[in-house]
C-alpha cells in the first residue's frame, strides 16, 4: 500500500483524535497515489499514523479511517465500524428515528447517515467516502433489510473534492415522502425534496425545552421549516402559534403538519423573511411569550463571522423586544464558526441595545446521536440558549 510521510512537525491535532491531514503537512509519497485510494500514513519517524482515503484534489488530502495497523479498509470495516454507531445509539435509548453516522465524529470521515423508521438517507461528502457507497448501502440492506435508501448529496461542500451534486436512489424506489412520528408528534418527512436530509434531527432534544412554559403561551417560530419546533409547542399547550419561514414549501409542508396533528387551530405558518417581519412586528409593538430563533447557519467560513454575528444579533435584538417581559427566548447558531464564546457575546450585547434583561435558564447543543470529539472542534456546531426575557 502506498505511505505518505508527514513532514516534521507538531502533529497533537491529528495525534489527539483529528482525522484530517492537510496537503501542507504531506511530506512525500512512495508511489503515485489515484484519488480515493487508501493510503498509509507515516510520521516523518516512520511511525505509523493510520490508514485513510487520499484525494489530491482536497486541501484535506487524507481522512484517517483507522489508527489500527491491523485493521484493514474493506467491507468488513465499515460492518463493524456501523454497527458501533447503532449501538451508541441503542445505549443512549435512540430506536427510530435517529443520525446513524454523524462522519468524523464515528470515525467515518464524510460519511452522513440518517435513519428514518425503515428509511435511510445517505451524504457522502468526500470523494474517498464516495467509492465506498455502495458498499456501506449493502451493508445497511443486510443489516436493516430497510425499505429504502436514499442519496443525498446534492451538497455544495462535494464540488471542493471534485464531486458532482446529485441525488437518487440507493435501493429500489419508493415514495420519498413518509409520516415519522417524534414523541407523540407526526411529521412528514420529504427526504427527496425536503432540506439537507429531510428533517433535522439535531434539535430533537431541544424541541423538549418547550414543555411546561409552552402552557397558554403565544409563540412566534421564526425560520419554522416543516414547523417541528411550532408542533410542539402546541402539543404543550401554547395557546397559539405562528410559524414563518422563507420558504413556500417549508411553509405549505409545516400547515400539513399542524393538520396532521389537529394543531390546525392553534398553528398558523406563513411564507415571510424574518428580517422583514420581526423589526415591522416591533414598530406595531406586537407582544410573544416565547420566541424561536433556529436560523440556517450565517456563515460556512471564517471570513464570515463578522457579517454573521451582526444577522445574528439583528434576530435576537429584534425578538427580544418583542418578547413580553418574563417571557422565553429559544434561539441557536448552527454554525461551528460562531463559536459559543462569540455567540454568549452577542446575545450580551443584544439584550443590552434592546434594554432587556436576560437570565439563562439553559444551555443547549446538538442531540446526543451527533456526539462531539473534543479534538474535531467542527464536530461542535450545534448551540442555543433557552433565556428568560425580562
Ligand atoms: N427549526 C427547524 C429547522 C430550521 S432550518 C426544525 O426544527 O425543523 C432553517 C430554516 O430557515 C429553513 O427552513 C429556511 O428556509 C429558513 N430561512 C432561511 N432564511 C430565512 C429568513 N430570512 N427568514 C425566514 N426563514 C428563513
Amino acid at each position: 500500500m502506498t505511505k505518505v510521510i508527514l513532514k516534521k512537525g507538531n502533529y497533537q491535532r491529528i495525534f489527539s483524535g483529528h482525522p484530517w491531514v492537510y496537503s501542507n503537512e504531506i511530506g512525500t509519497f512512495t508511489a503515485p497515489i489515484a484519488g480515493g485510494e487508501i493510503v498509509e500514513v507515516y510520521d516523518s519517524r516512520n511511525r505509523f499514523v493510520g490508514r485513510g482515503y487520499y484525494n489530491v484534489k482536497s486541501q484535506i488530502t487524507v481522512r484517517l479511517l483507522t489508527r489500527d495497523i491491523n485493521e484493514q479498509i474493506d467491507e468488513a470495516f465499515f460492518k463493524t465500524r456501523i454497527e458501533a454507531c447503532l449501538q451508541y445509539r441503542h445505549k443512549l435509548g435512540y430506536t427510530e428515528n435517529f443520525r446513524l453516522v454523524f462522519g468524523e465524529s464515528d470515525f467515518l470521515p464524510g460519511l452522513i447517515i440518517d435513519k428514518f423508521g425503515d428509511y435511510f438517507v445517505l451524504q457522502t461528502l468526500s470523494l474517498g467516502m464516495d467509492k465506498w457507497k455502495e458498499v456501506i448501502a449493502k451493508v445497511l440492506m443486510e443489516r436493516f433489510s430497510p425499505k429504502g435508501i436514499y442519496e443525498r448529496n446534492d451538497v455544495p461542500v462535494r464540488k471542493l473534492e471534485g464531486l458532482p451534486e446529485q441525488k437518487h436512489f440507493l435501493s429500489d424506489p419508493f415514495a420519498t415522502k413518509f409520516q415519522l412520528e417524534e414523541q407523540g408528534v407526526k411529521i412528514w418527512v420529504d427526504v427527496e425534496a425536503g432540506q439537507k436530509t429531510g428533517f433535522f434531527l439535531d434539535q430533537k432534544e431541544n424541541r423538549q425545552a418547550l414543555k411546561h412554559i409552552a402552557m397558554g403561551a403565544e409563540v412566534l417560530d421564526c425560520f419554522c421549516y416543516t414547523g417541528a419546533f411550532a408542533l410542539f409547542a402546541a402539543k404543550f399547550g401554547a395557546s397559539s402559534v405562528l410559524g414563518l419561514d422563507v420558504s413556500e414549501t417549508a411553509v405549505a409542508q409545516a400547515t400539513e403538519n399542524a393538520s396532521l396533528n389537529h394543531f390546525g387551530k392553534c398553528c398558523t405558518f406563513q411564507a415571510a423573511n424574518a428580517f422583514d417581519m420581526l423589526p415591522l412586528w416591533a414598530k406595531e409593538k406586537k407582544l410573544f411569550d416565547i420566541i424561536i430563533l433556529d436560523p440556517p447557519a450565517f456563515t460556512k467560513n471564517r471570513a464570515g463571522i463578522e457579517a454573521a454575528a451582526r444577522g445574528y444579533k439583528e434576530i435576537n435584538l429584534r425578538a427580544m423586544k418583542l418578547i413580553r417581559s418574563g417571557g422565553f427566548l429559544l434561539t441557536f447558531s448552527c454554525s461551528h464558526f460562531m463559536e459559543p464564546g462569540l455567540f454568549f457575546e452577542m446575545l450580551a450585547q443584544a439584550a443590552f441595545d434592546a434594554g432587556k434583561t436576560i437570565r439563562q435558564v439553559a444551555f443547549l447543543s446538538q442531540a446526543k446521536d451527533h456526539p462531539i470529539v473534543w479534538s474535531i472542534e467542527e464536530s461542535n456546531y450545534l448551540k442555543g440558549f433557552v433565556l428568560q426575557v425580562i
